[in-house]
């Protein structure tokens, strides 16, 4: 069964037009039905005839708050039609209040059958919404944006290329940053040399084996410099000690 997304957002038209959720990968994915994306307009499920779907916060204070009732609607909705009590289904409300999403939460997510994505907006939802119906919440990074959707478009984009069958070569998948907590080496294309710079001689050496000990060595190396952070939590076979000594020994010397 394809992985089914659903984005509940006040905003559909940020996802219409030729945007990211349907070009390149993610639009060849959906036109090979290896996902199925709807875009789902919570307004649909507001009673008045102003379609009113926020309000202003109890107790004052700045900005709007979405309010609960057309939004539970729709994810009860949805979640029915996704088949409820499916336990591989999440809805998931991306908040800057939430879990910091990366590569682990994106393979998580690429497990389940059925994904519904919540886009706040204003100064967020009513907090009975989360109590009530929100398994999960995913920030995308310590910064504040105006809504959701952006972000749900960052999360479907990581979770849709790691379904079987996205990536034309799965190994890009399985050798790409975050991977292992390593970052990713540094890569070359024709020509060999450009403004004067050469690509490194190992990569057109031939010699696989060395070429992977030279890429485990840039990724390594790249690790240690920008997130080493990442590096104390890689499980690093002997060998990777080997290479990372050989680095800090180069740049001892200098
Ligand atoms: N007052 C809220 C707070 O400080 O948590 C911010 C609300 S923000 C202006 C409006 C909506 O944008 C949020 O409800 C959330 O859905 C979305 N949003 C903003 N930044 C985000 C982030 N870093 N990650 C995920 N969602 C974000």
């Amino acid at each position: 069964m394809a992985l089914r997304i659903d984005i509940l957002t006040l905003f559909p038209e940020m996802f219409e037009g030729p945007g990211p959720l349907s070009s390149s990968m993610i639009g060849r994915a959906r036109a090979a039905g290896q996902v199925d994306i709807r875009i789902r307009n919570i307004r649909d499920w507001t009673h008045d005839r102003h379609r009113v779907a926020d309000d202003t916060p109890y107790g004052g204070g700045a900005g709007m708050v979405m309010k609960p009732e057309p939004l539970v609607e729709a994810i009860e909705t949805v979640r029915r039609e996704g088949g409820a009590g499916n336990s591989r289904s999440k809805v998931v409300y991306l908040t800057p209040a939430g879990e910091l999403f990366n590569q682990a939460v994106a393979r998580r997510f690429a497990q389940l059958d059925h994904l519904i994505l919540i886009c706040g907006h204003y100064e967020g939802i009513d907090e009975r919404v989360r109590d009530l119906a929100i398994d999960e919440e995913v920030s995308i990074g310590d910064y504040v944006l105006t809504g959701g959707e952006l972000p749900a478009m960052v999360v479907t984009d990581a979770v849709v290329r790691l379904l079987p069958g996205v990536l034309g070569n799965p190994d890009s998948a399985r050798q790409e940053s975050f991977m292992d907590h390593i970052l990713d080496y540094p890569v070359y294309t024709r020509p060999e040399e450009f403004r004067g710079v050469r690509v490194p001689a190992v990569l057109l050496s031939g010699h696989h084996a060395q070429i992977q000990r030279w890429r485990r060595k840039m990724a390594l190396k790249r690790t240690a410099e920008r997130r080493p952070d990442l590096l104390e939590r890689a499980a690093l076979t002997p060998e990777d000690r080997l290479l990372l000594d050989e680095i800090r020994k180069e740049k001892a010397a200098g």
